[in-house]
C-alpha cells in the first residue's frame, strides 16, 4: 500500500529574520533565463524584440499558433518538431512556449542521447521525463511559526519540515532538508496536511504549490524518496506505483484538492532516439496525462537508429505524421548583436561598444552559444582587473583561453597522435 504524505515548508512569514549584512548573492543563470515568452502581440504577430526574444519571426509566428492550439486543448496526440541549425533558438522557442503557458508550467529538457544510460532502461528514462513535465498543483497550508511551536512544543525555524496528522491534527517536526529518511518511513498513511481539523489552526492560510508527477512517484516509491530527488538517483519506478498515483491524483482532482498542469517536454537531438523510443513516444502521446512534446533536430535525411532505413530527421514515418514542423534559420548580424545585448543585461555584464562588436563577430563566425558563454568569463576577467566595463582585451583574453568547436577540433586533429583513444 502506498503511503501518501506531504510536508509543509515553514514559511518565512510571521518570523523575525536575523539581520544579515553582506549577503552574497549566488545566482545561477540558465542559458535561457532571458526568455519570458514568445514576444507576440494580441494578433499573434511577433514583435522584432520582445520578452527576451529577437528575430526568428516566421518560427515564432508558427509557435504562437501552436500555443493557441495548446490552450484550446487541440494538441492532444500530436507533437511539435523544430528543425534548424545549432544555436538558432530551437530550445529558446520551446522555452518561450512553456513560459507563455503560465508561471507554474513545468518545462523539462533533455537531449536524445541522455536517455541511453546504464542505470535505467530508455523507456523508463522517457517515462520519467514525461512525468517531470506534468505538474500537479496542490493546495498547501502556510502556518505561522508561533502556531507550530505551540502545537508541536518544539522550536522551529525557516526551512524546517513539518507534517500534520490528518486524524488528530498533531503537528510534528521532521528535521531540516529532508535528511532524516527514517522519519518518512515511520509516518503512516494518516499523515496528510490538507485536512487538518478546523479550529486548531486558526490562522491557517491556503497556498498553492506545484510538484511534478515524477516527484510524487519518487517520494512514494522508496523510503528515502526525498533524498533520491536531491541526488537524482531515482532508479526505476514500478508501473503499479505510477498507476496508483495516477488514480490518487485524479481523485484529488475530483475533490478539488489538486489541478493537473500539462507542461512542455523538450527533446533536443531527437535523431539520437531509436525506433523503440519512437514507438514509446507514439503510445505515450495518446495518454490523457501527456505533456506537450516538442522535439528538435539539426539533421536532414538520416538513418532511423535501430533500423537500416533512412527518413527525414531520422524520425519514423508514423511519428512524422503526428508532427507540426517549424524551421529556424540563422541570425543576421543585427539580431546576433541584439541577443548578445540581452544576455549581457541578464548577466549584469557591461560591455564597451567595441567589445560588443567583436563579440558579435565571434557569434557570427563561430556560434551564438559560444559567444554567449564568453560573456560571463569576460565579465570575470574584467572584474579581476578591477574594471567596470568589458573591453576588447577581455574578450580577446577569454577567446584565446577557451576554444570554440572548430578550433577545438583543429587542435585535436593536429595533436591526435599524442592522444590515446
Ligand atoms: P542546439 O541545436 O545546439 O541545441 P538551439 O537551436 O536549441 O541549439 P538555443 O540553445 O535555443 O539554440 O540558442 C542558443 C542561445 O541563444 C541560448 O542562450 C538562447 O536562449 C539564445 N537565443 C537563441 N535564439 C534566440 C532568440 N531568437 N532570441 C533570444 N535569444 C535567443
Amino acid at each position: 500500500r502506498i503511503i501518501f504524505f506531504f510536508a509543509v515548508f515553514v514559511k518565512m512569514a510571521n518570523t523575525k529574520v536575523p539581520e544579515v549584512r553582506d549577503i552574497t548573492r549566488i545566482e545561477r543563470i540558465g542559458a535561457h533565463s532571458h526568455i519570458r515568452g514568445l514576444g507576440l502581440d494580441d494578433a499573434l504577430e511577433p514583435r522584432q524584440v520582445s520578452q527576451g526574444m529577437v528575430g526568428q519571426l516566421a518560427s515564432r509566428r508558427a509557435a504562437g499558433l501552436i500555443l493557441e492550439m495548446i490552450k484550446d486543448g487541440h494538441i492532444a496526440g500530436r507533437a511539435v518538431l523544430i528543425a534548424g541549425q545549432p544555436g538558432t533558438g530551437k530550445t529558446a522557442i520551446a522555452m518561450g512556449i512553456a513560459q507563455s503557458l503560465g508561471p507554474d508550467t513545468p518545462f523539462t529538457a533533455l537531449a536524445g542521447s541522455e536517455i541511453f544510460s546504464l542505470e535505467m532502461s530508455k523507456t523508463e528514462a522517457l517515462s520519467q521525463a514525461f512525468r517531470k513535465a506534468i505538474g500537479v498543483r496542490i493546495n498547501f497550508l502556510s502556518i505561522s511559526f508561533k502556531m507550530i511551536e505551540s502545537l508541536s512544543k518544539e522550536k522551529v525555524q525557516a526551512g524546517d519540515v513539518i507534517t500534520i496528522d490528518k486524524a488528530t491534527g498533531k503537528i510534528s517536526k521532521l528535521g531540516r532538508s529532508f535528511t532524516r529518511a527514517r522519519d518518512y518511513d515511520a509516518m503512516g498513511a494518516q499523515t496528510q496536511f490538507v485536512q487538518c481539523p478546523e479550529g486548531e489552526l486558526q490562522k491557517r492560510k491556503e497556498v498553492v504549490h506545484t510538484v511534478s508527477l515524477h516527484e510524487i512517484d519518487v517520494i512514494n516509491s522508496r523510503t528515502q524518496g526525498f533524498l533520491a530527488l536531491f541526488s537524482g538517483d531515482t532508479g526505476e519506478i514500478k508501473s503499479e506505483v505510477r498507476e496508483q498515483i495516477n488514480a490518487k491524483v485524479s481523485e484529488w482532482r475530483e475533490e478539488g484538492k489538486a489541478e493537473i498542469i500539462p507542461g512542455v517536454l523538450f527533446i533536443d537531438e531527437v535523431h539520437m532516439l531509436d525506433i523503440e523510443c519512437f514507438s514509446f513516444l507514439n503510445r505515450a502521446l495518446e495518454s490523457d496525462l501527456s505533456p506537450v512534446l516538442i522535439m528538435a533536430t539539426n539533421r536532414g535525411i538520416t538513418r532511423i537508429r535501430g533500423t537500416n532505413y533512412q527518413s527525414p530527421h531520422g524520425i519514423p514515418i508514423d511519428m512524422l505524421d503526428r508532427l507540426l514542423i517549424i524551421a529556424t534559420s540563422p541570425y543576421t548580424e543585427k539580431e546576433t548583436r541584439q541577443i548578445l545585448k540581452i544576455r549581457c543585461e541578464e548577466e549584469d555584464v557591461e560591455l564597451s561598444e567595441e567589445a560588443h562588436t567583436v563579440l558579435t563577430r565571434i557569434g557570427q563566425e563561430t556560434s551564438l552559444r559560444y559567444a554567449i558563454q564568453l560573456i560571463s568569463t569576460a565579465g570575470l576577467v574584467c572584474r579581476k582587473r578591477r574594471g567596470t566595463e568589458v573591453q576588447v582585451e577581455d574578450i580577446k583574453r577569454v577567446y584565446s583561453l577557451f576554444l570554440d568547436e572548430s578550433r577545438s577540433s583543429q587542435y585535436m586533429k593536429e595533436y591526435q597522435d599524442s592522444f590515446l583513444f
